[in-house]
């Protein structure tokens, strides 16, 4: 009888901080050892030379579609594309159809997606002013955190939002109010609802069409407008606040100053705000629509800033697939296009490609990609590090290789309308590990469907 299940040799493993040569021993879905000595019998054996072992991967800000709007994304080709990019643990968004407002509706949404996870699932419920009241049963029935949008949608998608917006600061002071009672995170999605409104009927007005008509519509100041007044309720209140997707230096100047004086205040960016300026626009039109906008190269600066102090902590993703027709829409008229962009699959040999150019630190990538979202979301250190005791969900990727995205060897439904085709990254991953299982091994494929489990909320923390 072996001594492991798993062992995993000759590997630059990410322990206490820094890349070390140490052997991982994992059995039943555990890390049992961590040593430098080599490890007695295991039943498999991998052998990490040349590769980096990280703990696995988090991605705390997907949209895999899944229940309602499965053609442009399911939870089995979502999952597969985190699995394929090194990614143990997603957190989907609840703008799913129906949009998760309850505990029924959240058990019914795990009860859907569960046996086509190729990757562990938390999932947030929405927070709005009309389920007030439905705020801790989702708590209980075992959400994440929630999720609020400052911002309402177009008139001709109210219905695929409903119930996680809010359009004025009382309105969110109540919610934040019942989430606070919780313990968990609220994630909120910061631009300036009454500030987008007026300018877009503005630009309406004038007749403005074109791609960067999206920009002016939601220029800096309606993120940062937003920003501010999430964190005055923030401080007033107590509730722990992760700002989504940040994209200006006005809004991550707001947020140092708010945690300096200790507001509990976290926050992400994505790999398509450090990638791209707003020129993204005139050259991929609707293909280069997300909310916010694309930004300026002053602002990609200070992003990199913001990561690389401390004061943004996570990278996450915010995978938004749409079909490709629904994208054309908006080659005529920007407004018609739906925003977001897919990039589950893609962000790890992205950040890697920034710490290989000297942009980010290597030593901060299992941060970045992992550690942080696995603290701020009440996970570490079962997630989010590589100890004696976690959970054995690993990414092992070959730091070495630089390669070329190519989207349509991608998993995503919405491979065509992928904005980082072409791009040069670093680092191929070789496997992915849940709880000591293979979901992916480069040249092999997939696990069956269904190996990632629901991960459920922790509000003790
Ligand atoms: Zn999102």
């Amino acid at each position: 009888m072996p001594a492991y299940d798993l062992v995993i040799t000759n590997g630059k493993v990410f322990f206490l901080d820094d890349f070390v040569d140490v052997n991982i021993c994992v059995n039943e879905g555990k890390i049992s050892r961590v040593q430098k000595n080599a490890p007695e019998s295991a039943s498999r054996v991998i052998d990490a030379r040349e590769a980096l072992v990280l703990p696995g991967l988090i991605d705390p800000h997907v949209h895999f579609r899944d229940p309602g709007l499965t053609y442009k994304e399911d939870f089995l080709s979502g999952s597969k594309g985190a699995a394929a990019g090194g990614v143990t643990t997603v957190f989907d968004m609840p703008t799913t159809q129906p949009v998760v407002t309850n505990a029924s509706m959240l058990q019914e949404k795990v009860r859907t997606v569960k046996g086509k996870a190729l990757a562990n699932f938390g999932l947030f419920g929405a927070g709005s002013v009309d389920n007030l009241g439905d705020i801790d049963g989702l708590s209980r029935a075992g959400a994440i955190g929630f999720k609020t949008y400052m911002v309402a949608p177009p008139k001709d998608r109210m219905r695929e939002y409903a119930g996680s917006f809010v359009t004025n600061s009382g309105q969110l002071y109540l919610v934040m109010q019942a989430i606070k009672r919780t313990g968990l995170t609220h994630c909120i999605h910061a631009e300036s609802d009454s500030t987008v409104a007026c300018l877009t009927e503005r630009l309406h007005s004038e007749g403005r069409k074109d791609p960067m008509a999206h920009y002016d519509s939601r220029p800096n100041f309606t993120e940062a407008e937003a920003v501010y007044d999430a964190i005055l309720l923030s401080d007033a209140l107590g509730t722990k606040i992760h700002l989504v997707h940040v994209s200006t230096r006005e809004a991550s100047d707001l947020l140092k100053s708010a945690r300096a004086r200790g507001v509990n205040v976290s926050a992400e960016t994505c790999p398509h705000y450090l990638c791209f300026s707003k020129e993204i626009l005139n050259e991929r039109g609707p293909y280069a629509k997300y909310n916010p906008p694309a930004r300026n190269e002053d602002d990609l600066v200070s992003l990199f800033d913001a990561l690389n102090e401390g004061t943004i902590s996570m990278i996450s993703t915010d995978h938004a697939p749409h079909a490709k027709e629904e994208k054309e829409l908006g080659r005529t008229d920007i407004f018609k296009a739906p925003p977001g962009t897919p990039g589950v699959e893609t962000r790890l040999p992205i950040i890697l490609k920034m710490a290989h150019d000297g942009r980010l630190r290597l030593q901060d990538v299992p941060k970045l990609t992992s550690e942080s979202a696995a603290k701020r979301f009440g996970l570490y250190p079962n997630k989010g590090c590589i100890v004696e005791g976690a959970n054995a969900d690993l990414t092992i990727v070959d730091y070495n290789q630089n390669w070329t995205i190519k989207a349509s060897e991608l998993q995503t439904k919405a491979w065509e309308t992928v904005l980082f085709d072409g791009m040069a990254v670093q680092g191929k991953v070789k496997f992915t590990i849940l709880s000591g299982e293979i979901s992916f091994e480069e040249g092999v494929g997939f696990a069956k469907a269904g190996l990632g489990q629901f991960i459920r909320g922790n509000p003790n923390y």
